[in-house]
């Protein structure tokens, strides 16, 4: 229970308006972070999340910024430094496309899911190291990428050019857990497997959690309450020694 909200400092949650972001912006709250959660197009939907959040006595706020666009992120953080210390950043927004085969992709389709998958989130977590790294005077936080578990399956037939992205967020995970392990800062990746949110209908394949719950060895889609707990968990002082991790949330699949 949190009997101080906003005293481990800010979270930065990108994509917190909806589906795990959402479930994960809740939970940081919970746990006492003040949240900045992120939305690209609808607005509507991170109002809701931030009054639920103000509703339950914590902090929050939101912005509006597109992960393709650097200055909406370097906005992000100062939005966000304005809140407090950023001890923790998120990068959640991800997105996808219909389902097709490699020989069917377009250069545009590509490039999008590149632009907002994986250079996006890497130059969030310059921003993000700027502020928390010991080595420019910061005190120190966490950051946890949100892969898929795309990224070891491939999703052929799917989408392998999203599952190439998240193979990239796994080696950027890696690599900066790495780097900045000596300054404070600790970097874990979450790969969730089918996850009950709207990423499915917006890909054309609405029933997609349902129509793929048997190929699952727990036999159900997870729901993204259950991703955001083992977010939180790899956030907090419990997972002290954890860095460069990559934790699979898939149900066995
Ligand atoms: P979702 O329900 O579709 O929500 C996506 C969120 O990202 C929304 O808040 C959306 O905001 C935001 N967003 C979309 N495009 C953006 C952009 N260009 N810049 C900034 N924000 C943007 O997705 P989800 O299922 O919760 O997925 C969250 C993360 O988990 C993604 O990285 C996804 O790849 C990963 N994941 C999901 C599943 C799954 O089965 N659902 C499985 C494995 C991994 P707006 O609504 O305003 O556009």
């Amino acid at each position: 229970m949190n009997t101080d909200p906003g005293a481990r400092g800010v979270a930065v949650i990108t994509g917190g308006s909806r589906g795990i972001g959402s479930a994960t912006a809740v939970a940081a709250a919970h746990a006492g972070w003040s949240v900045l959660l992120t939305y690209q197009h609808d607005e509507h939907a991170a109002v809701k999340v931030v009054e639920t959040i103000q509703n339950a006595g914590n902090h929050a706020s939101y912005i509006r910024a597109d992960m393709a666009k650097d200055q909406d992120l370097a906005a992000m953080f100062e939005a966000a430094d304005e809140l407090g210390t950023v001890t923790a950043f998120i990068a959640n927004a991800g997105v996808a496309a219909s389902q097709s085969r490699v020989d069917e992709l377009t250069p545009s389709r590509i490039a999008e899911i590149l632009a907002v998958n994986v250079a996006g989130p890497i130059l969030a977590c310059g921003q993000a190291v700027r502020r928390m790294s010991t080595l420019h005077g910061g005190v120190g936080g966490g950051i946890v990428l949100v892969s898929s578990a795309a990224s070891r399956l491939g999703a052929p037939g799917e989408y392998v050019d999203y599952a190439a992205s998240k193979g990239a967020i796994d080696t950027l995970g890696i690599g900066l857990a790495r780097e900045v392990a000596n300054e404070g800062i600790r970097v874990n990746v979450v790969r969730p497997g089918i996850i009950d949110t709207e990423m499915h209908s917006r890909n054309g394949r609405p029933d997609r959690a349902e129509k793929m719950a048997h190929t699952i060895p727990m036999q159900r889609a997870g729901q993204p309450e259950e991703v955001a707990a083992s977010i939180i968990w790899l956030l907090s002082n419990e997972a002290s020694y954890c860095t460069g991790g990559i934790l699979d949330i898939a149900g066995g699949r």
